[in-house]
């Protein structure tokens, strides 16, 4: 069953694809489990129809959307995970669905660790208070006070406390001192897609967007050339189906600002990517070239929530959106 308008382009979010059991996805629940990813698959493919961002940029260029029997949706999968690469052809390619992801240049062929994804790893090896006793002894802030328990306390306490590379910066001397290397345990984890994996990719109708360098917070970095190295495209895309849009890591409002979207259209994107209210009216997309999507990590266990999470809460969203306007 379908609430939202023909017109309204669903955006579903993924990361990984497994049982959150290693050292870096314990703390991060950025998998979500096979067997409940095929369901997602057929209950998206039943009602809507899958295309690739490339594709979706397509058929609203040349105004065939209306023309559709089913809305369009679009499966993305952010920070370039290994894990996407068994399940693409398994469930998407036996299927015939196109899907999007979104890279990360730095980690591409295991050469690093997202920090965040670091950050995980130093509190599953070392324990959260070690952790903090080791950026409290680095940056002279008294941390104790602030009662953060786990990777989320933490994470919101960094970004909101310190500047990228910053955060960087005491995450490398954690590792330092800890003799942790961090490209090794990406290697030994298989964490990240390989330069020869996104080239075959492609062949099952997978198109690939820029997630930054390094994702960083982008209003966290205030360098200015800091803030466009991480924005430009890598070498590797102008060999892979490049989808010239920019998916803003982790997405939600407080971690960038308007400035922010001006800045990467200005680079020549077609699109910014978010993770919004997962509204995206053919008409607003064209305006303010901004596309928002659903997060299913917050969509809980059952094709029945994502469900909800697609077609219940972004209309509630935008319910509240207008009281609050008025
Ligand atoms: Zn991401």
């Amino acid at each position: 069953m379908i609430l939202r308008k023909k017109n309204d382009i669903r955006v579903v979010l993924y990361h990984g694809i497994g049982r959150n059991d290693n050292a870096v996805m314990r703390n991060l629940k950025d998998e979500i489990c096979p067997m409940l990813f095929e369901h997602h698959i057929d209950f998206l493919n039943k009602n809507y129809i899958i295309k690739n961002i490339s594709q979706v940029h397509e058929i609203i260029k040349n105004q065939e959307y209306e023309k559709l029997k089913k809305p369009l949706c679009v499966i993305t999968f952010d920070d370039g995970l290994n894990s996407v690469y068994d399940v693409v052809e398994k469930y998407l390619f036996k299927r015939k669905i196109p899907a999007s992801i979104y890279l990360n240049s730095c980690v591409i062929d295991n050469l690093n660790m997202l920090w965040h994804h670091k950050l995980s790893y130093l509190i599953t090896k070392l324990g959260i208070s070690n952790v903090i006793t080791y950026i409290s002894y680095y940056s002279g802030c008294i941390i104790s006070k602030y009662k953060i328990k786990t990777f989320s306390d933490l994470f919101v306490f960094l970004v909101n406390n310190f500047s990228f590379p910053r955060i960087n910066s005491i995450i490398t001397y954690i590792s330092k001192e800890q003799a942790i290397n961090f490209h090794k345990i990406a290697k030994s984890l298989g964490l990240y897609l390989n330069s020869s994996q996104i080239a075959e990719l492609q062949n099952y109708g997978i198109d690939f967007g820029n997630h930054t360098r390094s994702h960083y917070v982008i209003n966290r970095v205030f360098n200015e050339n800091t803030k466009t190295d991480e924005l430009k495209k890598c070498v590797l895309y102008n060999k892979i189906r490049d989808n010239n849009t920019l998916a803003i890591p982790f997405g939600v409002k407080n971690y960038y600002n308007d400035e922010d979207v001006k800045i990467i259209l200005s680079m020549g994107y077609s699109y910014v990517v978010e993770v919004g209210t997962g509204l995206n009216l053919v008409s607003d997309i064209q305006r303010k070239k901004l596309i928002s999507r659903t997060s299913v990590h917050q969509a809980g266990n059952s094709v029945l929530s994502l469900f909800y999470h697609m077609e219940i809460k972004p209309l509630i969203k935008r319910i509240v959106y207008r009281i609050k306007k008025n």
